[in-house]
Formats: C-alpha cells, sequence, structure tokens
C-alpha cells in the first residue's frame, strides 16, 4: 500500500534541497508504481532484473527506471533499451558490457559506480583503490566506451543502529565523490550524483552530501 502522504512530505522536503527521490518499487506490485506516478513520482528504482523487465511495459513510458540491485553482464541485454540509471556499476567488464548494449539500442546509460563503504562482507562495489583502477583504465578508453555516462557514485551503509558509523560512511563515500570529481570530471557537469540513503539512513545521508536518495518501506510499506 502507498503512502502518499509520506510520499508528499518527502517530495516537498527533497526538492526544497535540490535531491531526487527515487521509489524503490521491488516486490510492489505495478499498480502501486502507477499509484505514486498518478500523483506525480517519476523515478523508479528496482533490483531483479525480471521483475522491472515485467514492470516496465505495463507502466507509463516516461518513467526513469533505476537498477539498484546488483547486475550480472549476461543480464545487461534485458534492460538496455530502457533503462534510466545503472547504480551499482562495480567493475570494468560490467562497464563494457553496458556500453556494448546501449550502443545496439543507439543509447547512452547513465550509471553510477559502487564503493563500497558498509563494514560488512556481503555488499558489492569497489574499494577507492579498485575504484581509481577502474576509472584510469575508463580515462584510457574512453573513446571506445561512448554509450556510457559516469554520472556519480552510489553506496549503503552498514545495516547498524549506530548512526556516527552510518554518518561516517557516507562521509567517506562524499568526500571520494569530491575526489574523483576533481580528478578526473572536473568538465563534465554530469558528474553530480551521490546515491546515498533509504528509508532508515537517508536524513543522514542528507545531511553528508547526497543528492540522490533510494526510499522503497518508507512509501510501500514493508517488503514481505
Ligand atoms: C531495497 C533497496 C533500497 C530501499 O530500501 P528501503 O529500506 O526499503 O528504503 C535502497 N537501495 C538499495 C540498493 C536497495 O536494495
Amino acid at each position: 500500500m502507498v503512502n502518499l502522504e509520506v510520499w508528499q512530505q518527502l517530495t516537498n522536503e527533497l526538492a526544497a534541497k535540490s535531491i531526487t527521490l527515487v521509489a524503490v518499487s521491488k516486490t510492489k506490485p505495478a499498480a502501486d508504481v502507477q499509484a505514486l506516478y498518478n500523483a506525480g513520482q517519476r523515478d523508479f528504482g528496482e533490483n531483479y532484473v525480471q521483475e522491472l523487465v515485467d514492470k516496465q511495459p505495463v507502466l507509463p513510458q516516461d518513467i526513469r527506471w533505476h537498477y539498484i540491485g546488483h547486475l550480472q553482464s549476461n543480464k545487461v541485454k534485458y534492460i538496455a533499451p530502457f533503462v534510466y540509471l545503472i547504480h551499482a556499476v562495480d567493475s570494468f567488464k560490467l562497464l563494457q558490457e553496458i556500453d556494448k548494449q546501449a550502443a545496439k539500442h543507439n543509447r547512452t546509460i547513465n550509471i553510477l559506480l559502487q564503493l563500497h563503504i558498509a563494514n560488512e562482507d556481503t555488499k558489492h562495489g569497489l574499494d577507492e583503490r579498485g575504484m581509481i583502477e577502474l576509472l584510469d583504465y575508463y580515462e584510457a578508453q574512453k573513446d571506445t566506451l561512448q554509450h556510457i555516462q559516469i554520472c556519480g557514485l552510489m553506496g549503503m551503509a552498514t545495516f547498524t543502529d549506530d548512526e556516527a558509523q552510518v554518518r561516517a560512511e557516507f562521509a567517506r563515500l562524499h568526500n571520494f565523490y569530491k575526489h574523483i570529481k576533481a580528478t578526473y570530471f572536473i568538465a563534465q557537469p554530469q558528474f553530480n550524483t551521490c546515491s546515498i540513503g533509504m528509508s532508515g539512513d537517508y536524513n543522514i545521508a542528507i545531511a553528508e552530501g547526497s543528492t540522490m536518495v533510494r526510499i522503497g518501506s518508507m512509501l510501500f510499506g514493508a517488503r514481505g
């Protein structure tokens, strides 16, 4: 069930700060997406390729679909015709595959690089060194990668009640974001996105420089 009141409040709060709200609709029916769309929401996030591929054709075509989960290279082709932004790119191989599939459809796909900030083994992403290696590689091969646009960084904090830890993890991501922007993307205004913050920690993320929050349960209710 969609909570339109919470959505309206959140939308007003985020608009005042120029922060993009991605409504995370994973596991929720298309009717819930449609309800938020009718209220004015346009950015939606999904984690599972099959679910996204099922929902996309039955919902309005001007929805900006964000793929926020871990994406396997062999599945890029299914979402390449329509996906707007892929949040969790963490290998050069995946980046190349996204470029290849985007080229087939004559489009440019926006991507974010995922920085591993959580104190948990289970979460994907690159550490700072790995990301610099990837970006050096990207710089060297940029001319052959014309169908992707790197727009910023994404990260997920540790699932913990320790606010100080979450804050430190988001601060680490934001500092690295600024470093990467100054080093590799100084002349590229489209590198402008820091995707941090979920239902439980978005206030901390905003205080630490988020420009895009990914909010699911707060809008759609708890997932089963
Ligand atoms: C599910 C998910 C979210 C949304 O989480 P909520 O706690 O429901 O707001 C955000 N980002 C990612 C990567 C997710 O998998």
